[in-house]
């Protein structure tokens, strides 16, 4: 284990921007984060976990101490005739994840086949697409509290999942490192695709039953003709959430723009695309120097090339009044930003 200082997180950023830590550490055992964090040296520095930093920006450098698990296995710990139980390394990377699972005909996370980022990010913000979530396949999260020292197995139910949040993305945020995540998928066919186009992309194997394969294949062909790769073009996926707005504004709203989508949600809410949103006021496919948003969608925000954080920043406020101004609703970052 190997503290380096002024480390470029260049590497660790799909955005691209060549940013220092102050610190930087690789661990793959909790017994290194304990030894680090109790480290005077570094006591007064504020902590972070960087996975393959798909869901960050940073503003400036950061001064502080960034760490990256490498723990990066994959173990089936219990089955039965229904469910297997697997246990997760943090530093696995997301997407070998859902292959392995599609590999051994388990059902539950092909859905969200191709996000990028690790396993251990995945709880943070209950990644979601295609109408699934992370959090309908996980059982506990295990980690360690950095304040406190202690470790902790959070039961689903504790980890307080909501759309696109979860507690460690709120009141555990930079306090709780997240080391394994154990998931419950299913031996079952449990397809879910009537979201968007994927029963139209499925189709084209004309096909009467998909296997999770065709699935995870359908899911993908949609993705690469959608969202740009970050190995091109510098980006951090949707940049703003979906925001929800109650019945009254959301009837006002519509009366005014009847062409406007949306989606009810469980809780009597209505969830307005926040692409589109921004698409109305003209932003889609717009660029201010090397920053702008994608030509398939207006959500996500680009680095195009030599754009610098503050132009990205600059820009999402913009988009922000503009959103606001033209339907007086305020869209939230969705992206850490440090
Ligand atoms: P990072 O960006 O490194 O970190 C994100 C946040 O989590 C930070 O606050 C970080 O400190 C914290 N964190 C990371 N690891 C840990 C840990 N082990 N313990 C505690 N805190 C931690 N997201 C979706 O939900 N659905 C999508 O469909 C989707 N599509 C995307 C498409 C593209 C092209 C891109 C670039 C991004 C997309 N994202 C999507 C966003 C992103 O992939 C996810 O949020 C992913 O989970 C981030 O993983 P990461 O390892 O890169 O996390
Ligand atoms: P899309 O299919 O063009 O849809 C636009 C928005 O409408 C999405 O944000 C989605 O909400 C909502 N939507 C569409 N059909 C829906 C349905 N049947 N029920 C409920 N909501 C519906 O979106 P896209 O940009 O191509 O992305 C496709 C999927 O990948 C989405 O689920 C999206 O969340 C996910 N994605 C996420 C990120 C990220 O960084 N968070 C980046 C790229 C893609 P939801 O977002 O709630 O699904």
């Amino acid at each position: 284990m190997e503290i380096q200082k002024n480390f470029s997180l260049k590497k660790y950023n799909t955005f691209n921007f060549d940013v220092k830590a102050k610190y930087f550490v690789q661990v793959s055992a909790l017994t290194e984060i304990k030894k680090v964090v109790k480290n005077i040296e570094y006591k007064n520095f504020p902590k972070l976990v960087i996975g393959r930093g798909s869901n960050i920006l940073f503003k400036n450098d950061y001064n502080g101490l960034v760490f990256n698990f490498t723990n990066d296995y994959i173990d089936v710990i219990d089955e039965d005739s229904n469910y297997v139980y697997i246990k997760v390394g943090a530093g696995v990377i997301w997407d070998k994840f859902v292959e392995f699972t599609v590999a051994n005909n388990y059902w539950g996370v092909e859905n969200l086949s191709l996000i990028p980022g690790t396993v251990g990010a995945s709880p943070i913000q209950n990644i979601g697409a295609y109408g699934k979530e992370v959090k309908d396949s996980i059982v506990s999260v295990y980690g360690i509290n950095i304040v406190t020292g202690k470790e902790k197995s959070f039961s689903l139910e504790e980890c307080n999942f909501g759309y696109r949040n979860s507690i460690f993305k709120n009141l555990l945020k930079n306090i709780f490192f997240i080391f394994e995540v154990t998931f419950k998928l299913s031996k079952n066919q449990i397809p879910s695709i009537t979201y968007g186009s994927i029963k139209a992309e499925l189709e084209k194997l004309s096909q009467k039953e998909y296997s999770l394969s065709d699935i995870r294949k359908a899911i993908i062909t949609i993705r690469k003709a959608k969202l740009p790769d970050p190995e091109k073009i510098g980006n951090a996926g949707s940049f703003f959430k979906n925001p929800e707005i109650g019945e009254s504004r959301f009837l006002s709203l519509k009366k005014r723009f009847p062409q406007m989508p949306y989606y009810t949600s469980i809780d009597g809410k209505y969830k307005i695309p926040a692409g589109w949103l921004i698409e109305q006021c003209g932003w889609k496919g717009k660029r201010i120097g090397d920053a702008g948003t994608y030509s398939e969608q207006a959500l996500i925000l680009c680095n195009f090339g030599n754009a610098k954080p503050n132009q990205l920043i600059e820009l999402s406020n913009t988009i922000k009044n503009s959103v606001q101004e033209k339907f007086g609703i305020s869209i939230m970052e969705e992206v850490n930003i440090f």
